[in-house]
């Protein structure tokens, strides 16, 4: 494994960086307060190939590999403070455009993921249900023969991206008696498809310019190419999402975790307390050596598991060490950047309570911290 950086992927990353913290810094505050999805950033971020990272060309992609897209990524957290938008594109990338391009035939390829890399769609990936979340065989939006195609009939909740989305992957039961392996097929949903609903919108802890909400199927009748993968086929297709969105999520998480680290030698270097500045306190500076030592462990996982995603047989494993290791750290150092901030860490205007709370959910969303460690432990043989 090689992780010295390209110059063709430190351009990549410095200009990601210099759009980022250019175009999409504007009014985050506001647009956090009020839960604003902004289409013009979304449209932009498309324009400098976000959107379709690791799809081949002729898609309307930049063809990068999963290392290369792991360091765009991470750019990406690095330049933009708007949490909500960053977590939006990669749910919209790595659990709707990466199986779409993975397991997608031709035609399906060719009627969406020019769209979807060129910002004119907006993707959204559906599993969990009011009654099902880590238990997603529990599942009960089911999906039946009818005529030429399918009918699914169910209601999928927490759905990032809902609301304004214009297609989704949606996984139904197709075969109750085969289980979560042969039993599940995933369907691609247009918008305008009749029965489907976007549902309510609903509003959350963080993240809050990307949005959330329910999506209904009302007896959606669909055609049989609405098939992605094949007939219970379901479960690669949600591995696919969930080893890409393990991964590469988490990578963003890592510019995040650089931003804060920055911004925490800065004020420790800065604020003085008791005659001298408060980095020259013990507590302080060891919070800060943690926060160094996450974010350094964090990149070799990451890069490591973007590099198995391409290369390996199975990234599954490191895909959950990654995930559970980075989305706990975020969550770390984004607590102690608040405490090391004292009272204006938990003012506003400072910025760092919204990254706190923005990063509350990295151990929820794409498997709880609880869920990994028991893929983990599976595949110890326990
Ligand atoms: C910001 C955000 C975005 C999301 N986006 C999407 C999306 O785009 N698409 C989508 O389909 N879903 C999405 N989700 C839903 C997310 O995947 C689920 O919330 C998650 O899988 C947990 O399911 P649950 O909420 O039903 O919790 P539950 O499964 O009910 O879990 C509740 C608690 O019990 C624990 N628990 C459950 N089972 C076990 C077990 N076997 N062993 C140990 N502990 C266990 C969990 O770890 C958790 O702590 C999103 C969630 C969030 C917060």
């Amino acid at each position: 494994m090689d992780f010295s950086i390209t110059d063709e992927q430190r351009m990549l990353r410095d200009s990601i960086v210099k759009f980022a913290q250019g175009e999409l810094n504007d009014n985050v505050i506001e647009r956090d307060r009020d839960h604003v999805f902004s289409h013009e950033l979304w449209r932009k971020c498309a324009q400098i190939g976000i959107q379709g990272l690791p799809v081949a060309e002729e898609y309307g992609g930049i063809g990068a590999d999963a290392l290369t897209c792991a360091m765009a990524l991470e750019a990406l957290g690095y330049g933009c403070r708007d949490g909500g938008l960053v977590f939006s594109l990669c749910a919209h990338l790595l659990a709707c455009v990466v199986p779409m391009w993975r397991h997608g035939n031709e035609a399906q390829k060719a009627r969406y993921l020019r769209g979807l890399c060129d910002g004119s769609l907006v993707g959204a990936h559906a599993i969990t249900e009011p009654g099902s979340g880590s238990d997603t065989f529990a599942m009960r939006t089911r999906a039946e023969r009818s005529g030429a195609g399918w009918r699914i009939h169910g209601t999928k909740t927490f759905i990032s991206n809902a609301p304004v989305a214009d297609v989704a992957i949606v996984f139904a039961v197709t075969d109750p008696a085969k289980g979560f392996h042969g039993g599940i097929t995933a369907f691609v949903v247009d918008r305008d498809m009749p029965g489907f609903t976007r549902g309510q919108k609903m509003e959350k802890l963080g993240l809050r310019t990307s949005q959330i909400g329910e999506l209904v199927l009302e007896d959606v009748i669909v055609p049989e190419d609405a098939v992605l993968g094949s007939v219970g086929g379901g479960a690669a297709v949600f591995s696919t999402a969930m080893d890409w969105e393990r991964v590469l999520l988490v990578a963003a998480h890592l510019g995040t975790m650089q931003r804060l680290l920055e911004t925490s030698v800065t004020y420790a270097r800065t604020r003085t307390q008791f005659g001298q500045q408060i980095g020259k306190f013990q507590a302080v500076a060891h919070k800060i050596s943690d926060m160094k030592v996450q974010l350094e462990a964090g990149r070799l996982l990451v890069y490591q598991s973007a590099w198995r995603l391409e290369h390996a047989r199975s990234a599954a494993l490191d895909a959950s060490i990654a995930k559970l290791f980075v989305s706990e750290s975020l969550v770390k150092t984004a607590l102690d950047t608040v405490q090391l901030h004292g009272g204006y860490g938990f003012m506003v205007e400072f910025e760092v309570e919204r990254a706190l709370r923005d990063a509350i959910g990295a151990t929820i969303y794409s498997g709880t911290s609880e869920m990994q460690r028991s893929i983990i432990a599976r595949w110890l043989g326990l």
